[in-house]
């Protein structure tokens, strides 16, 4: 069994991070959970999963579970990418897209090989979670189960509240020139 190595993410617009990420925190309320340094991560991980499923034929959706979302899955095809996976891979910040509760952000993936002329270029739109906060099954302090939704602990007083936050997953992909 090989090992594949994450390609080298480089963000074109670093500075442009600061400014998505407090739109979805004004729109929302509520403090964006990602940081640009998680983004370029799933960004590297995604890249390898899309090219290993690209390659593995009509089983190949199932390395994709945590990196697209389940619309995106039903639709998996193989065959899509000709050339060898990308060691580098461009990556330009471009918009948060917003519907109601969901946040994604829509990215330029540009991802190249030092064997190809041409780099292969994708727009993504990447699920973006933000925190919610949930009431934790049992007190982290004395142990007491909490059956209810309440946010503290009825026995101890303790908080309970956990902050529960969704991961990144690609929702729409699309190849451009
Ligand atoms: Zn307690």
């Amino acid at each position: 069994m090989t090992t594949t190595a994450l390609p080298d993410v480089t963000v074109e617009n670093p500075k442009e991070w600061d400014a998505l990420a407090a739109e979805v925190a004004q729109s929302s309320g509520l403090l964006f959970a990602h940081s640009l340094a998680d983004l370029t991560d799933f960004v590297a991980r995604a890249v390898v999963a899309i090219y290993a499923a690209d390659a593995a034929g009509e089983g190949g959706s199932e390395l994709l579970r945590d990196v697209y979302s389940t619309e995106l899955l039903a639709r998996f095809r193989p065959g899509q990418f000709t050339m060898v996976p990308p060691t580098k891979v461009g990556l330009r910040l471009m918009a948060v897209v917003q519907d109601e509760q969901s946040f994604r952000l829509r990215v330029k993936v540009s991802m190249t090989n030092a064997l190809v002329v041409a780099p292969v270029r994708m727009f993504w739109d990447v699920a973006a979670g933000i925190p919610t906060v949930v009431a934790s099954a049992k007190c982290p302090q004395c142990g007491a189960p909490s059956p209810t939704e309440e946010l503290v602990c009825s026995h101890c007083g303790a908080s309970l509240a956990v902050a529960q936050i969704k991961p990144f997953l690609i929702e729409r992909t699309e190849f451009f020139a």
